[in-house]
């Protein structure tokens, strides 16, 4: 028997390939626009007949292209834009795949006439079928124009699958406004059966818009800007009223690509929440730039899907983006009161005060007969009044404890409140400073859910469960601001966090250090940080709080200006993340806390100078009872 397998001619394998890439006399616009934008153009003109059925145009002023590249682009997978598989990853182009010209070629008659600036004449090409039909020398402009004539003349079946005229006008105008709405830069035009119907000269994305979505959008649209280091997001919602009943307006360009998400989308609604009706749909124009290696364009790039590295990321900046827009847009009136402007002009009135600032006050001698020993003003922070402060921010119950301990499942390990060394690492003991640490027996008993009783081969230790936590947690802090990193935990949903101008500033300046304790958090602009990631001891829920907490107790010790931002941070985090008076822990739980305080160095005392712990030794006890002489 002969053998049956053949290779596909390259028309009938161009024809196949094409189905992917040319649907619709659309999907011909959209590749011819994108490539005269990849060639620099600033000035592109469209040119419709038929509905594109007869003839799609596409005439640009950009670069053009030398006769051997003409003919050249209409191979299968000919492409200026990609060399090797490392420039998928930063592509900054429209095309790279270098099918759209081949597919064209393959599914209409086309005519190419390109010259580059500096070539006196330029080059004619008809292509049909996928062949070659005439190559000749012409005069012609600098730029490119293809024309491609009767889509499908050879695909007889797919001819007739294309819609009304109306519907495909439609389509065509949509491909036109996304391409255009994305480059305001650039000057467009489209004639659809000899009638100009748009003509837009280049100016601001909000003109563009105006221009494209029609003139009552020019009062009613609110711009959105963040700017941050691996994000920007900008362009304009429309204001609440603008929202309408049928999904219309909703434009995202992602590195100028236009896109269709459905969970973006939800981020955008999501921020409007209750400025617009249930049933109705906000507009927007939104641009996402960011670095192109956190985006897989390879996906499709004939679609308009496009997938995020991580796409959380980018819905927490949309949301917060145009919330942030929103919440200017409603407050800015009621902001409009009138400072007299020498005042307000102030440094002191309208800037935060800095950690220079800070630093210049507190060397001054005014400050110092405040703050130093024996002199006159000398206010010395006592440790009562500071406890209770300490004590307001921690009643028990603030963190949800029931959760973790009461309805823990038996079989899910015991929590155990960051307290991780394994319990039988002995070597994590040390004995410098008490002489019970070693004799510590495994058995302990909470009172008042505050103490831990421990009972020692000679005696017994009352331990005072908060203040031992916070000896623990400021070693492990203080071990991380000097080289070993803590260990982060991703937030699953990154929280935006809003501060006060002066709070923003003072997390602002305290970043560095908090992000050695653990914290993964980024300035987004207009005094909003998001939070990604917190020390593994923070609760799930609590990531806000927690460095709301952290600023506001950063404050406090900031009058003690002997130590730096580091070790005050350290100092806070250890008692904002310490184990709270009144919270019942485990047996295993009391064990882990004991273990790890004496591996501390100095576990008998916290970093302020409180016990943690009195020791009762057996002759202790025993003269007590007078057992002993
Ligand atoms: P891709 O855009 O994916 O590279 P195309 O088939 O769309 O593939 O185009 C093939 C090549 O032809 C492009 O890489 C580009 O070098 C060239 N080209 C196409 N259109 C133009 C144009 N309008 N101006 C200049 N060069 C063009
Ligand atoms: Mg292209």
């Amino acid at each position: 028997m002969a053998d049956i397998i053949q290779l596909l001619p390259d028309n009938i394998a161009n024809q196949i390939a094409a189905g992917e890439v040319i649907q619709r006399p659309a999907s011909a616009v959209k590749e011819l626009l994108e490539n005269a934008i990849d060639a620099g153009a600033t000035n592109i003109q469209l040119i419709v007949a038929d509905a594109g059925k007869a003839l799609v145009q596409v005439i640009d002023n950009g670069k053009g292209m030398s006769e051997t590249d003409a003919r050249m682009s209409f191979e299968r997978h000919a492409t200026s834009k990609i060399r090797n598989i490392d420039d998928l990853f930063s592509i900054k182009t429209m095309g790279f795949r270098g099918e759209a010209l081949a597919s064209i070629a393959a599914v209409a008659q086309v005519e190419l006439k390109t010259r580059r600036t500096d070539d006196e004449l330029g080059t004619f090409i008809t292509v049909e079928n996928s062949a070659v039909t005439k190559q000749e020398p012409c005069a012609t402009n600098t730029g490119t124009s293809i024309s491609m004539k009767n889509l499908f003349f050879n695909v007889p079946a797919r001819r007739n699958f294309l819609k009304t005229n109306a519907v495909e006008t439609r389509h065509i105008i949509d491909e036109f406004t996304r391409v255009a709405m994305a480059y305001p830069q650039i000057s467009f035009s489209l004639t659809v059966n000899g009638m100009e119907q748009f003509h837009l000269e280049s100016g601001s994305i909000k003109q563009r818009i105006v221009q494209l979505l029609g003139n009552g959008y020019n009062t009613k649209l609110v711009s959105v800007k963040e700017e941050m280091d691996y994000v920007n997001v900008y362009g304009f919602v429309g204001k609440p009223e603008t929202a309408k009943k049928t999904r219309g307006d909703q434009y995202f360009f992602v590195n100028n690509r236009f896109i269709k998400s459905a969970y973006l989308n939800h981020a955008v609604s999501s921020a409007f929440s209750d400025m617009i009706a249930k049933d109705s749909f906000a507009s927007y124009v939104l641009f996402i730039d960011l670095d192109p290696a956190q985006i897989d364009i390879n996906v499709h790039p004939t679609k308009q899907e496009i997938k995020f590295e991580d796409e959380r990321i980018v819905y927490a900046f949309v949301q917060a983006a145009v919330k942030h827009a929103l919440a200017q847009f409603s407050i800015a009136p009621s902001l409009d009161f009138t400072l007299n402007p020498e005042i307000q002009g102030l440094d002191a009135v309208s800037q935060p005060f800095t950690n220079r600032q800070q630093d210049e006050t507190s060397s001054s001698s005014l400050f110092k007969t405040f703050s130093q020993k024996g002199q006159a003003h000398l206010m010395e922070p006592t440790n009562k009044s500071e406890l209770k402060h300490w004590k307001d921010f921690f009643k028990p119950n603030e963190l949800n404890t029931d959760e973790l301990i009461g309805s823990a499942p038996a079989s899910k390990p015991i929590p155990t409140y960051g307290l991780q060394i394994p319990m039988d690492d002995h070597s994590q003991l040390t004995n410098k400073s008490s002489p019970l640490s070693q004799h510590i027996n495994t058995h302990c008993i909470q009172l008042h859910n505050t103490y831990i009783l421990a009972t020692a081969e000679s005696g017994f230790l009352l331990v005072h469960q908060q203040l031992a936590h916070e000896r623990i947690l400021y070693d492990r802090y203080s071990a991380a601001s000097h080289g070993t990193q803590m260990i982060t935990q991703q937030s699953l949903f990154p929280v935006t966090l809003e501060l006060s101008a002066p709070d923003a500033a003072l997390l602002q300046d305290l970043l560095p250090s908090i992000q050695v304790i653990g914290y993964a958090i980024e300035p987004f602009g207009n005094n909003t940080f998001i939070i990604q990631g917190v020390p593994a001891d923070i609760l799930k829920g609590n990531e806000k709080n927690s460095i709301e907490l952290l600023l506001e107790q950063f404050k406090h010790f900031n009058s003690d200006v002997k130590f730096n931002n580091r070790e005050k941070l350290v100092r806070c985090m250890a008692r904002q993340q310490s184990i709270k008076a009144g919270q019942p822990l485990t047996e295993h739980e009391m064990q882990t806390l004991i273990e790890q305080l004496f591996a501390c160095t100095t576990p008998n005392v916290t970093p302020t100078g409180s016990p943690t712990y009195v020791a009762y030794t057996e002759n202790q006890i025993d003269r007590m009872f007078q057992r002993l002489m």
